[in-house]
């Protein structure tokens, strides 16, 4: 097996958080409100996975399957000129594929793998991984279901990231906790099956003006913690 990698944020304090960076092999949820900063998020590691191995990439392309049609071309240019990375260059290093259903969903994501290889894609980011699910299977009775297709998807994920060393990276949304008594009302939707079949997780909420708070919620090995980002036209920094 491949030694895992790791693919910087662009934050060095978020790095650190992170031992290092996104983690290839395994599966990186990054959950919260509307408008917190989860898109953004994908927008920028798609292009940082493109950097250079000794500038904290993978020197590899990503793959980018958007659920709710919020991914911005422009967004990709400014970040990448950050990075002094050719722009038009970086964008078309970006495999992109909209998904209009949770079916339509599974399916592109098991047609990647031919262009995985073909593409040498170093990330896959599924933004949002919940929306279609929440929005299909509403009401008690089909919970069950709902929660054994999202396993499945989950594992298709897993398997292509062992498979390829690559990285995968999910968002998710947040659903009231009626439970929490102190501290965040939110948690993320998705229930256990979410929980346990990401490797690691973050949490983002806005701080003020443009700064947002990343925590670390759940690593296999890594202390929780949280720390202070910023989102800028050149994306997301310290
Ligand atoms: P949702 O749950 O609705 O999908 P989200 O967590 O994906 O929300 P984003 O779309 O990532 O939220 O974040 C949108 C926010 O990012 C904007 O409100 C703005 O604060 C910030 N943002 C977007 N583009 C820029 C930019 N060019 N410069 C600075 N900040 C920006
Ligand atoms: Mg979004």
């Amino acid at each position: 097996r491949k030694a895992v990698q790791r693919i910087t944020t662009g934050s060095k304090a978020l790095d650190e958080l992170l031992g290092g960076g996104v983690e290839t092999q395994s599966i990186t949820e990054i959950y919260g409100p509307y408008g917190s900063g989860k898109t953004q998020f994908c927008h920028q590691m798609a292009v940082t996975v493109q950097l250079d191995e000794e500038k904290g990439g993978l020197g590899r392309g990503a793959m980018y399957i958007d659920t709710e049609g919020t991914f911005r071309p422009e967004r990709i240019l400014q970040i990448a000129e950050r990075f002094k990375l050719d722009p038009e260059h970086t964008l078309k290093n970006i495999l992109y594929a909209r998904a209009f259903t949770s079916d339509h969903q599974m399916i592109v994501t098991e047609r990647a793998e031919s262009y995985i290889k073909e593409r040498d894609i170093g990330l896959i980011i599924v933004d949002s991984l919940i929306s279609h699910f929440r929005g299909e299977y509403v009401g008690r009775e089909t919970l069950a279901e709902r929660q054994q297709k999202l396993n499945k998807y989950l594992h298709k994920l897993l398997r292509l990231a062992l498979g390829y060393n690559m990285a995968v990276i999910v968002t998710n949304q947040v659903v009231a906790d009626p439970t929490a008594f102190f501290g965040d009302p939110n948690k993320p939707a998705g229930g256990h099956v979410l929980g346990h079949g990401v490797t690691a997780r973050l949490y983002i909420k806005r701080g003020k003006k443009d700064r947002r708070v990343i925590k670390l919620v759940k690593s296999p090995y890594l202390p929780e913690g949280t720390v202070e980002v910023a989102i800028t036209q050149g994306g997301i920094e310290d």
